[in-house]
């Protein structure tokens, strides 16, 4: 609970991959639904939101590619600042009032990153969008999510994931035997090499006291669910 506000405050991670339902560039119907999912949870949790682009671009595939890897990642984080406004839009269309804050400037389109003026917008029952990561290439928008979550003072971190409902021993969809894990601590999903969420992001989490859960974006309401507390997926703790 926050102390102004007594409301939970929470930090979302949406993929890039769940904005393109699979394909590049961004699919209206799913990111409209996602926003409605949000936009009905707003008046009981405070919400900031981390956006993914991987519907875009990934550096680290870029740079495979041939491309020099600091400026294919400055081109990922372009690519979740198109995410967050799409994200904007139909939250506001779902009739949330939201702002969406870049780690790189572009004052036209977003408000700088500030953390304070995050909390204010949130203690005031705005939805806040993170965009462009870090502002920093070499990181992943997952190990955003637990540094941003760490600076506003979240509870947790929620994050939502496409094709897959909780973290498992290995990847369900390809290993039948795979089984499903409800809790699991940072030291051990980093010794199994459990993937779902980047090393990095756990270690942060693990090191400064953050929980962390993983849930799946389907069924509809999932999104909801999880932001209003409910324990669906899987609890990664410290
Ligand atoms: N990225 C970056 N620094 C950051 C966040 C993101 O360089 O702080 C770049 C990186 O190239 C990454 C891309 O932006 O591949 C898209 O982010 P990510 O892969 O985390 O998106 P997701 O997998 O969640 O769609």
């Amino acid at each position: 609970m926050t102390e102004r506000t007594g409301r939970r405050r929470v930090l979302l991670k949406l993929s890039g991959e769940a904005f393109g339902a699979g394909q590049l560039g961004v699919n209206p119907d799913v990111v409209s639904q996602m926003a409605r999912e949000i936009a009905a949870a707003v008046d009981r949790v405070e919400v900031a939101v981390v956006v993914g682009g991987g519907n875009f671009f990934r550096g680290a595939e870029l740079s495979q590619r041939g491309m020099d890897r600091g400026r294919a990642d400055y081109m990922g984080m372009l690519g979740t600042v198109m995410n967050a406004l799409a994200l904007q839009d139909f939250l506001e269309q779902a009739g949330a009032a939201t702002r969406v804050q870049s780690a790189i400037a572009m004052t036209q389109v977003a408000e700088p990153y500030i953390p304070r003026r995050a909390e204010r917008h949130m203690e005031k029952g705005r939805v806040v969008i993170f965009g462009a990561g870090a502002g920093l290439p070499y990181f992943s928008t997952d190990t955003v999510a637990a540094q941003r979550a760490l600076e506003i003072g979240a509870k947790e971190v929620l994050v939502a994931k496409n094709g897959v409902d909780a973290i498992y021993t290995a990847d369900p969809n390809k290993h039948a035997d795979a089984e499903r894990i409800e809790r699991v601590t940072y030291r051990d999903a980093l010794q199994q090499g459990l993937k779902v969420v980047d090393s990095t992001a756990f270690s942060l989490c693990m090191d400064n006291n953050m929980d962390m859960r993983v849930f799946g974006m389907e069924p509809a309401g999932n999104v909801t669910r999880a932001l209003l507390g409910e324990p669906i997926g899987t609890l990664n703790t410290p």
